[in-house]
């Protein structure tokens, strides 16, 4: 373990152009529960499991069910940046780190500072009238009853969150191909790299310093150059 650490600190160290690729496990040690994991709470209080409250159709034919869950589980908004997200925005500002890729969509990122963030799924920060195109931010989102709607039109908002039957939107992944193509040490932590298509980006990467993160084995574990095991807020720390 401790040489896997000493050989992740002389990469980072050694270059000015790594790439951060991280998913749930890196915001719930701030409190933020992957809503994945199902457990008994979620069936005791919703008649649905989260990947079907979470899809296009579910949001369209039952928006208020949607909003009961989405305000309950998906805006955590007291949530405070943890290490692992510190740490990244300071490689960005001394020039070590290009990108982080996220799969998260809780703004945890930018709140510790990070400027350059490929938002995979999208923002819970960002919301618009589906008729005006009007912008809402996420406490808005959080203090509105019922359906949230327009306070210019009526029209109904919808968070800019990728769901379930939703494609990715097209800049953001390009954007996150080619950080991750042209990147020397590719750092993936925090993701079981089990969700398509943002598990297929690690193709795009060319480098021979593929760094895994993971408290479990993942599938990838074998086309890592480097497989660092441990929750990833401590691992963080000691780099
Ligand atoms: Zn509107």
């Amino acid at each position: 373990m401790q040489q896997e650490l000493e050989t992740l600190k002389d990469w980072i160290d050694h270059s000015d152009n790594i790439v951060f690729f991280g998913g749930a496990g890196v915001s719930t040690e701030s409190g933020i529960p992957d809503f994945r994991s199902v457990d008994g709470l979620y069936n005791q209080q919703y008649d649905y499991p989260p990947e079907t409250i979470l899809s296009h159709t579910f949001f369209r034919r039952n928006t208020e069910e949607f909003y009961r869950f989405y305000r309950a589980k998906m805006l955590a908004l007291d949530a405070k940046p943890n290490t692992a997200h510190k740490k990244l925005a300071q490689w960005e500002q001394e020039g070590k780190l290009k990108a982080v890729v996220t799969q998260n969509i809780d703004g945890l990122h930018q709140a510790a500072g990070s400027k350059m963030v490929y938002e995979l799924h999208g923002s819970v920060h960002r919301n618009y009238c589906q008729k005006c195109g009007a912008f809402y931010d996420a406490r808005y989102m959080l203090e509105s009853k019922g359906i949230p709607k327009c306070e210019k039109c009526g029209g109904i908002i919808k968070p800019d969150v990728v769901l379930y039957e939703e494609g990715l939107d097209d800049a953001t992944m390009r954007g996150a191909i080619r950080a991750i193509n042209q990147a020397d040490v590719l750092i993936i932590g925090g993701t079981s790299l089990t969700v398509y298509p943002a598990a297929g980006l690690i193709d795009y990467y060319n480098g021979n310093k593929l760094v895994l993160i993971n408290k479990s084995v993942t599938p990838m574990d074998s086309r890592a150059d480097l497989l660092v095991q441990g929750p990833i807020g401590e691992i963080f720390s000691q780099l």
